[in-house]
């Protein structure tokens, strides 16, 4: 895109008066459980134990792939008949595996006890388990560091795929330690990133002169950041919207910025964190230029085989606004119909500003009905859950599955160029079949 371009797409703001398709109906989404599969990389020495069902398990073995054969640090609980029909005292059995569980795995800090629909419609109180459990634990044996446990729901009643890591994430906030009175302003990034990114913005804000850098979730349950009125907290990702209030409520302050996707994307993201902190705006450009032209330049290879192309995004991850406003400013493709779970307005905004006049943004599903607007508008690409992947390409549609925005590194400067690809490989794909 050329300069003029851009400055006319950051010129053209979509106003408050938004208008957006509220749906409700059948769905085709995860469930929160499935937020595990990344937040225990992340955290190195959490566990995570899905009071559950059977279900619960195959989910998360399907979803984890390969991985569950490496001890992966995440388990289910499975309730059984007895417990289901209240033969059982299943606060008692709880405890029992809880510290069988904890006995064998001496390396655990942190436990997140995690509710999934059979243990929520048993009314099963995992809170007051973790607090019951977590009163025993607080020190290790000998006086070592003791067990965190904690509890939050990733069940499919209250949450929706990436809602489980804001669940997740929003149980941690309490146990942030409270920064000291009148301290330095410091920030903290939230967001799950895989390591390699994370550690690519942490030099980066570094190197812009931010020093005072805290990450939420922490690699280690003892690094956790601190927080209070001096606090700047800045999104890496868009759903996160309980981890938000949390934090808001022992005084956090959010930056807003567009989400960091693609080189203007990521560009915009850091100055924001920049201004925030104050920063003089000449050392900011010369900071993030090697950066910013480096993605620029892998983009480039991307346009001709996205620009001008139409996509639609079915609602999964949250990521969809970001996504399509990097598609549509960075890589010149038309969003036809940008369709989220959920849509927070206010962290949004920045991105919901930069998208295309006439795109459709839909929020919740009635599937079967989305479904005939994706025949209607025949996109050249739809980005959706692999339950409708198949059956819309076996109807001559291109698609991309989502579940991979979500697994594989697309945030930063430095995999801008990745996830361009990411779009443009099924497009390539149906060229090359076609011929
Ligand atoms: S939707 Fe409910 S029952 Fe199904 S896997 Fe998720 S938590 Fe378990």
């Amino acid at each position: 895109m050329s300069p003029a371009q851009a400055s006319a797409i950051a010129a053209s703001p979509r106003d408050g008066a938004l208008e957006v398709l509220r749906e409700r109906g059948q769905r085709e989404v995860f469930c929160g459980l499935t937020g595990i599969v990344w937040l225990h990389r992340k955290m190195q020495d959490a566990f995570f134990l899905v009071v559950g069902s059977r279900t619960c398990a195959h989910l998360l073995q399907s979803a984890a792939g390969v991985m569950i054969f490496a001890e992966p640090r995440f388990a289910t609980a499975i309730i059984e008949e007895r417990d289901l029909a209240g033969m059982a005292d299943c606060h008692a059995e709880l405890d029992r595996v809880v510290e069988r569980l904890l006995a064998r795995r001496p390396e655990i800090r942190t436990l997140f006890l995690v509710g999934s629909c059979p243990s929520e419609v048993i009314k099963l109180d995992l809170g007051n388990a973790a607090q019951r459990i977590g009163a025993r634990h607080l020190k290790g044996e000998n006086g070592s560091e003791g067990v965190r446990i904690l509890a939050y729901s990733g069940s499919g009643i209250e949450t929706t795929f990436t809602e489980g890591e804001d669940a997740c994430l929003t149980t941690l906030v309490p146990e942030m330690p409270a920064e000291a009175p009148g301290a330095a302003q410091s920030l903290v990034m939230v967001g799950t990133l895989p390591d390699i990114v994370e550690d690519q913005f942490l030099r980066l804000f570094a190197e812009l002169g931010i020093t005072n850098v805290g990450v939420l979730p922490a690699r280690r349950a003892g690094a956790l950041p601190v927080v209070g009125p001096n606090t700047r907290y800045l999104l890496a990702q868009p759903f996160l919207g309980e981890t938000a209030r949390a934090l808001e409520d022992r005084g956090a302050v959010r930056i807003d910025a567009p989400f960091p996707f693609g080189a203007d994307g990521t560009a915009a993201w850091l100055s924001a964190a920049a201004a925030a902190f104050g920063i003089d705006e000449m050392h900011v450009n010369r900071v993030i230029a090697p950066g910013r032209e480096r993605a620029k330049r892998a983009l480039e290879r991307y346009r001709p085989a996205l620009e001008g192309k139409r996509i639609t995004f079915l609602p999964d991850s949250q990521l969809e606004i970001p996504l399509a406003r990097f598609l549509a400013t960075e890589l010149g493709m038309i969003p036809v119909e940008v369709g989220t779970p959920y849509l927070h307005r206010a962290h949004l905004a920045a991105d919901l500003a930069r998208l295309p006049e006439g795109t459709r943004i839909s929020e919740g599903q009635d599937v079967e009905r989305q479904l005939d607007r994706v025949r209607a508008d025949r996109p050249d690409l739809t980005v959706c859950g692999l339950g409708l992947a198949n059956p819309l390409e076996a109807e001559g549609l291109s698609t991309k599955w989502s579940i991979e925005l979500v697994f594989s590194p697309v945030h930063g400067f430095d995999q801008a160029g990745d996830l361009a690809e990411l779009f443009a490989r099924p497009l390539r794909r149906r060229d090359v079949l076609r011929i």
